[in-house]
């Protein structure tokens, strides 16, 4: 599904969850250092060793694993909800 990004750290409508930071990926060694505008937030590098890994943001993106909701489950738990509250979309 599309990636759904945030400009303030929502929460999940199921449980409450917070958003987590919506992140970029960087390989220092693989695509040179990174001269961008966002921000390294962490720096790794690979379980074998090959290759340093940028965690980068932009200070203020949010995002959840599915869309609105934190996991898929939440997504499934609202939707009955939802449903059992006599919520129809045709
Ligand atoms: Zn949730």
């Amino acid at each position: 599904m599309a990636r759904y990004i945030f400009n303030e750290q929502v929460s999940c409508p199921n449980c409450g969850k917070k958003a987590k930071k919506a992140t970029e990926r960087w390989w220092a060694r693989h695509d040179g250092p990174y001269t961008g505008n966002l921000k390294i937030i962490r720096r790794q590098t690979t379980a074998y060793g090959d290759d340093d890994i940028l965690t980068l943001w932009d200070g203020e993106s949010y995002e959840m694993y599915c869309g609105n909701f934190c996991t898929n489950s939440c997504a499934m738990d609202f939707g009955n909800a939802a449903y059992r509250a006599g919520y129809r979309r045709s």
